[in-house]
């Protein structure tokens, strides 16, 4: 069966001339590892400050396992576990008495909250470096710990803001991992904000692409690829043993080519309005040409990671404006 844990719906936060999130509506289930993926300024961390009921919304309503975050944000505190994107420990206390002190604030008894302390201490991989002071750890270290912090009062839900920001490449595998294998085990709900495409590929469930305060598709990567580039043409190219001029023309008059490029005497690519592959290699042999390769330009990732990542998208409106 599945549960919605997180309920947004239409959740819109304006400041003063921008519009941080634009009518957000989104749900996460029990147990699903949800990565909120999208370039700095997305509305990331916004949209996490309204989950918790730290910040309150525009318009839109926000219900964490069907409680209203803006109306009781106490209630919503006590059963999700948050990680900031800069946590704040004590420098000068061991990773332990911060552990045992979150605990005691959750109304933890001071010998449960040692023995929980240490077995998370030792669940996140820092038991050797429990009784050191937290300002000489690292910054993956830190990030282990502020895991720990997280769980010590058993959520049902974790929110991580960036928790991979600043971690070296080995440290983050070993992170997501981590928060991978406690979600399965378990059955927590993990919601992670990220800027990182790749990374979060690798643990999440489902991921949803936030650019300019607005969601613009959800599902895994080959999901969001397709929604993404649903309009985009179906490119074909082309690439003939010996130069030939006159394939260009015997294409050109093919339904659904709807643009040819000549790369060079040999190689030429097609933009279709269908995915016509199979046809078009039809028409290469039948017409005698010497065909030696066929492909079909596939989306994925790096496109993903070139349009929306990386300079802006031209293909949405711009950060929207408050009229
Ligand atoms: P992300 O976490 O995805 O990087 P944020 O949610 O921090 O994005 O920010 C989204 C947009 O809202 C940005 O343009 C940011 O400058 C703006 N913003 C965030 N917090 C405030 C605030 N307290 N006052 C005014 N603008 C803000
Ligand atoms: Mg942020």
């Amino acid at each position: 069966m599945t549960e919605v844990m997180i309920q947004l719906r239409g959740l819109t936060k304006k400041y003063e001339d921008i519009t941080a999130v634009d009518n957000l509506t989104l749900d996460i289930l029990r147990g699903e590892i949800f990565g909120l993926l999208g370039p700095n300024g997305a509305g990331k961390s916004t949209t996490i400050l309204m989950l918790l009921g730290l910040t309150e919304p525009t318009s839109g309503s926000v219900h964490v396992n069907g409680v209203d975050a803006t109306r009781y944000p106490i209630r919503v505190k006590q059963i999700v576990g948050y990680l900031p994107d800069d946590v704040g420990f004590y420098e000068d206390r061991t990773g332990v008495e911060n552990l045992v002190l979150t605990a005691q604030l959750n109304g933890v008894a001071q010998d449960e909250a040692l023995d929980r302390a240490q077995t998370l201490l030792k669940r996140v991989g820092l038991e050797q470096a429990g009784d050191k002071k937290v300002g000489t750890y690292s910054r993956g270290m830190r990030q282990r710990l502020g895991l720990a912090d997280v769980l010590i009062k058993n959520p049902d839900i974790i929110i991580l803001d960036e928790p991979t920001l600043g971690i070296d490449p080995e440290g983050v595998r070993e992170f997501l991992r981590l928060i991978r294998t406690l979600s399965r085990d378990e059955g927590l709900t993990v919601l992670l904000s990220s800027h990182h495409l790749h990374q979060v590929q690798q643990i999440c469930d489902r991921v949803g692409l936030f650019v300019s305060g607005r969601l613009l598709a959800t599902g895994n990567i080959d999901e969001l690829a397709k929604a993404l580039f649903e309009k985009d043409p179906i490119i074909i190219r082309i690439q003939l043993r010996s130069a030939d001029d006159r394939l260009q023309h015997v294409l050109e008059n093919m339904e659904d080519v709807h643009k040819i490029k000549k790369l060079d005497e040999s190689r030429f690519e097609l933009h279709c309005t269908r995915d016509i592959t199979s046809e078009i290699a039809r028409k290469i042999v039948r017409e005698g040409y010497d065909l030696q390769e066929l492909t079909k330009k596939h989306y994925g990732l790096d496109e993903i990671y070139h349009r929306y990542f990386e300079g802006g998208d031209r293909h949405e409106k711009p950060l929207s404006k408050v009229k």
